[in-house]
């Protein structure tokens, strides 16, 4: 069986004209978090998208850092995390509301936000916009209003069925960004009938395109702009991660007053913390100093 390789973002450029983008392919690293959360439904769906836009964006910083993704809202999923540690480690985690109507809108009224944490030099960047619909939908709005760029986005999330093997998750997306060329104009006529095609190219893009397991990203960007010729560079592997740790779970609940702490308390008395993006638990005891 020919199997393509998952889990990587695959950044290309459009011969000739100022356009670029990138294309996302998760497979296990999809199945790890939405199997590894138990989702289904709305939440999976969510995560999976999560993943999906922060691999597109993360892929793309030019500085080591962390990009999140951060929705709240008051719909049926009240929360949306995700992150993307460069070079390539992802997480994400979705809160439903277990009293929501079953029509309800699926993320309601609230916002979405993006955090670059660069890890040295530059300054945190946040950017907000209202939630309008889908996470495909407030991730154009991002675009359009925080960075000014003009922007196509498909996102994907499905099970697929492989013969033989149970169904898995997979996450797919491609972006495609308009640039301005190094000392080129951006008004010339000739780019916005590009750029209008290469809109109206993107808008063809199927989900059964971006998580078919046997269609490469390259397959898929040929049969795109095979007319305008596509360049693909080197691809950036995404895999799944957690940076929690016992030191940070120390560090948090050593902020803790004993009251507070007593209230974590099981009926045992051990105090227990969760990591809700992995799942790992961790023991906490104050240290006999702080007390
Ligand atoms: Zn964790």
């Amino acid at each position: 069986m020919t199997r393509v390789a998952d889990d990587f973002v695959l950044p290309f450029a459009i011969e000739g004209a100022e356009a670029r983008g990138s294309v996302v392919r998760l497979g296990a690293v999809a199945q790890r978090v939405i199997d590894g959360h138990g989702y289904s439904g709305v939440a999976a769906r969510l995560a999976g998208e999560a993943l999906s836009i922060v691999s597109l964006l993360g892929a793309a910083l030019k500085f080591d850092g962390t990009l999140t993704l951060q929705t709240r809202g008051d719909g049926r999923a009240t929360m949306v995390v995700a992150d993307f540690v460069t070079p390539g480690q992802v997480r994400s985690v979705v809160t439903v509301d277990p009293k929501a109507e079953p029509d309800a809108p699926l993320l309601g009224q609230g916002t979405f936000a993006l955090t670059i944490d660069p890890d040295e030099g530059q300054n945190r960047y946040q950017g907000v916009v209202e939630l309008a619909g889908s996470l495909r939908e407030a991730a154009l709005a991002y675009f359009e209003k925080s960075e000014q760029i003009p922007t196509r986005l498909q996102i994907a999330v499905g099970e697929v069925q492989v013969p033989g093997e149970p169904p898995q998750w997979r996450a797919g997306g491609i972006v495609l960004q308009r640039i301005a060329r190094e000392g080129g104009t951006k008004t010339a006529e000739v780019n916005e009938d590009d750029w209008v095609r290469f809109g109206a190219l993107m808008a063809t893009v199927g989900a059964d395109e971006l998580l078919d397991p046997k269609l490469t990203a390259e397959e898929l960007l040929y049969r795109l702009f095979n007319e305008d010729g596509v360049r693909v560079f080197e691809p950036r592997p995404v895999r799944f991660a957690c940076r929690c740790s016992q030191a940070r779970v120390d560090n948090i609940l050593n902020s803790y007053s004993d009251e507070e702490l007593d209230d974590l308390r099981t009926p045992a008395g051990a105090i227990e913390a969760k990591c809700e993006f992995c799942g790992a638990t961790y023991g906490f005891e104050r240290a006999a100093a702080a007390s």
